[in-house]
């Protein structure tokens, strides 16, 4: 086990968690991060990485994958942050007494060592919404993905997606240039998109560059080690039809849930961890910024979730050297630490 105490462990690798490790790495602060989901990036990468982001300040518009990227670069990269995905914060243990503190995150990996946490957790761990009705487990890996990666995935491929809401609608208009031929397969009429996306879909349908089926189910799934076919049947009728493709696309939802965090003696108001105006949690030694946050005029962006990371950071640097000071030094004039003492 690593016994290794670093300055803060960071909860969540998104965009606000990817920024407390820069910030972390700017007060010459060594940090890592755990995150549950096996990419970093959080809610960009993992609900739409192929889309652009145009109120994030200094970019009149950014791919929310470019975005992870450049956030990647500046801040594990820059700062060599060890990071470890697939890893789920469980409990926080104190161990020591005043300066000599030290908190023991308790993961499903082992437990991590820092005199400080900060929680940038979005809404939680997320889990993709599994099919209801019919187990597509044994496929994926095999033609069946959850998660779009790289669009390139999908590459002159005949690609069926399931669901009938904003994601679904979305990854139809985004493959357009990327897959060979397109199905939507929606157990109901009509969708729960924007108006704007189904309106762009059903011209897309018109144009013959998308397959509807609705309402129509998934009753079974053919192919010899990889998906190359499925069968529908309509939800009313029961008719089936065989449609040929080579990847089915499940874009039915992800769960999310605060999960062991909940057991935490925090604050939380409506799934969300109330802090104080300088973000500090109602635990010692924790702070939290981003998404998971709440406080009088909150915004859920990601602009003012960079700078929450930035208050969380400032405070908790100050917390473990009280003689820093809690306003950081211009970057003009220091530029970037170098290195920084003790990060891997
Ligand atoms: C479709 C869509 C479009 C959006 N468009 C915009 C936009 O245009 N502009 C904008 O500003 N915002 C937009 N947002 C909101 C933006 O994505 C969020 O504000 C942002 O992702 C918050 O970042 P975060 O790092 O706080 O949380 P997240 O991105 O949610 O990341 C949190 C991470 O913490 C991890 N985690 C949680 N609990 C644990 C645990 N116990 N152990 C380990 N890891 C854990 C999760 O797995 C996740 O990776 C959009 C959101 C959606 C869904």
């Amino acid at each position: 086990m690593n016994e290794e105490v670093r300055d803060i462990t960071i909860i969540g690798a998104g965009p606000v968690g990817l920024t407390t490790a820069f910030w972390a790495g700017m007060r010459e602060a060594n940090s890592q991060i755990i995150d549950s989901l096996p990419d970093l990036g959080g809610q960009l990468t993992t609900l739409y990485p192929e889309k652009w982001i145009f109120d994030v300040p200094g970019y009149p518009r950014v791919l929310a994958k470019d975005l992870i990227d450049q956030l990647r670069q500046q801040s594990i990269e820059q700062f060599d942050v060890p990071v470890s995905l697939e890893t789920t914060a469980d409990r926080v243990e104190y161990e020591g007494e005043g300066s000599e503190r030290v908190l023991r995150l308790v993961t499903d990996k082992g437990d991590f060592l820092s005199r400080t946490i900060v929680i940038a957790g979005g809404h939680g761990a997320f889990e993709p919404k599994k099919l209801p009705g019919f187990d597509m487990d044994p496929w994926e890996g095999k033609g069946a993905h959850y998660l779009v990666g790289e669009k390139s995935a999908f590459a002159g491929k005949k690609v069926v997606i399931v669901g009938g809401g904003d994601s679904a609608c979305d990854w139809c208009l985004n493959l357009l240039d990327t897959a060979a031929e397109i199905t939507l397969v929606h157990r109901r009429e009509g969708f729960r998109a924007h108006e704007v996306t189904v309106k762009e879909l059903n011209d897309a349908a018109d144009a013959g560059q998308v397959a509807i089926r609705t309402p129509h189910q998934i009753r079974e799934v053919h192919g010899n080690g990889r998906v190359e076919g499925i069968t529908v049947f309509h939800s009313e009728t029961e008719e089936e039809e065989h449609i040929e493709c080579d990847a089915i696309l499940l874009q039915l939802g992800f769960k999310t849930a605060l999960g062991p965090l909940k057991e935490w003696p925090l604050e939380v108001e409506k799934g969300a961890i109330k802090v104080d105006p300088v973000m500090h949690t109602s635990m010692e030694g924790v702070w939290a910024a981003g998404d998971i946050t709440t406080f009088d005029g909150k915004l859920k962006l990601i602009a003012t979730g960079f700078a929450e990371a930035a208050i969380a950071v400032a405070q908790a640097v100050h917390h473990i050297r009280p003689e820093s000071r809690i306003q950081p030094k211009y970057s003009t004039n220091t530029g970037v630490p170098g290195s920084v003492e003790g990060q891997a």
